[in-house]
């Protein structure tokens, strides 16, 4: 049987680890030439490749940091010379957590320019090639921070509701031209990111009552990404075990 994404590219930002790793090895599992990208963590984003040659996929990493326009600019003149990226998911992202009153102007800047200077730098590229197809799927990876806000959280959270503004205006721009945009905002998943979280109290407010894995994101990027979200745009899909 024919995969679901044969012969299709993706690129998957900030694919070294985590919830990255694990969409990059879905899609791949599913038929998607990815293309990982990773900042600092090289040895990860090929860890993340043999996990998808192991799944039956294929790809290639690439190492760039997001907020630095002319490196971005420069891999993806590579990537996209060797032809379109059918499926972008701009996962890539840090936290930097302190309460508002507290938080340095550095802590601050970092998270707003990784989320939201690295959605530009990446997507403009990649969307304009795009449009010339007339197709393509980009899923961003939002929170549930940017949905609700969270406590200690203010420049995550301005970052992350700034990209669902940003999502939703660029999915109203392309959807005449065959190119859909939405969003998945997680909740506690289990990665890096969350070793510092008070796990024990958070699950009390999951009515899930744990906390979730990377492949349970993937899996709805996935079904983003796919034929079977053909009417879907500018939508913001919740991962979270049912907090509301
Ligand atoms: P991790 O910290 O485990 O992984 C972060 C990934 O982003 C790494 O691959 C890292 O690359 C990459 N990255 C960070 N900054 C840059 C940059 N400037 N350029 C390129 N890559 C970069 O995080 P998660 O897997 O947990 O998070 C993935 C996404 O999901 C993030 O956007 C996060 O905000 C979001 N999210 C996570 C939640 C959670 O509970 N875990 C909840 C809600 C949202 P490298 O290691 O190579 O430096």
């Amino acid at each position: 049987m024919e995969k679901e994404f044969a012969a299709k590219t993706a690129l998957v930002t900030g694919g070294s680890k985590g919830i990255g790793r694990a969409i990059s090895v879905e899609l791949a599992r599913c038929g998607c030439r990815v293309m990982v990208n990773y900042r600092s963590d090289k040895a990860g984003a090929a860890e993340t490749l043999a996990l998808m040659q192991a799944a039956g996929g294929e790809g290639a990493i690439t190492g760039f940091d997001v907020t630095d326009a002319d490196a971005t600019q420069q891999a993806l003149d590579d990537i996209l010379s060797m032809g379109p990226v059918d499926i972008l998911v701009n996962n890539a992202g840090i936290n930097a957590d302190g309460l508002f009153i507290m938080l340095s102007r550095d802590k601050w800047e970092r998270v707003i320019q990784t989320t939201l200077d690295g959605f530009y730098n990446v997507t403009k590229p990649v969307v304009e090639k795009m449009i010339r197809q007339k197709q393509g799927a980009v899923v961003n990876i939002s929170s549930v921070a940017g949905v609700m806000g969270n406590r200690g959280q203010a420049n995550y959270a301005a970052a992350k509701a700034g990209l669902i503004g940003a999502s939703r205006s660029l999915a109203a721009e392309v959807a005449r031209l065959g190119i859909r945009v939405n969003v998945v905002a997680p909740g506690l998943i289990e990665t890096e990111m969350i070793a510092d979280a008070p796990v024990a109290n958070i699950k009390q407010l999951i009515p899930m009552a744990r906390i979730g894995q990377p492949e349970e994101v993937a899996r709805v990027v996935r079904f983003l990404c796919s034929d079977d979200a053909s009417y879907v745009t500018g939508q913001v899909i919740v991962v979270n075990g049912g907090m509301c």
